[in-house]
């Protein structure tokens, strides 16, 4: 499964990017998703879950957000959102578009609880 894969690299990244914080909590992930990436949400929080488990993502929480399809026309400048997959400018009907946003695949940002906090201070076993 795609999403399977996907989900692999995110939580081999995010623990190689917190490798230097062994002490801190992962409270949660935020990716940033394009809606021209095709990636199901549902599976792609179902692999984390599954993958994350055991690691130290196993309680952290995804947080996905979608990006929309923004393109410019290259005939008249005109920018705009695509809805619905339609790749055609408004403003003159040309096709000739390009894509400024809505094949992203990233990670925004990692939220982490530093253990100096009392609340999430847990020794380990
Ligand atoms: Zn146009």
């Amino acid at each position: 499964m795609h999403e399977l894969s996907i989900a692999k690299s995110i939580v081999d990244s995010v623990l190689a990017s917190v490798a230097e914080r062994p002490s801190a909590a992962i409270a949660s992930v935020h990716l940033r998703i394009g809606e021209l990436t095709d990636i199901a949400a549902d599976a792609l929080e179902f692999g984390f879950s599954v993958l994350s488990r055991g690691t130290r993502l196993e309680h952290t929480t995804l947080r996905i957000e979608s990006v929309p399809i923004v393109t410019r026309c290259n005939a008249c400048r005109q920018t705009f959102t695509v809805e619905d997959y339609l790749f055609v400018c408004p403003a003159c009907n040309s096709g000739d578009l390009h894509m400024l946003h809505g094949d992203e695949l990233e990670i925004d940002h990692v939220i982490l609880n530093e253990p100096d906090h009392p609340d999430t201070n847990h020794p380990r076993k």
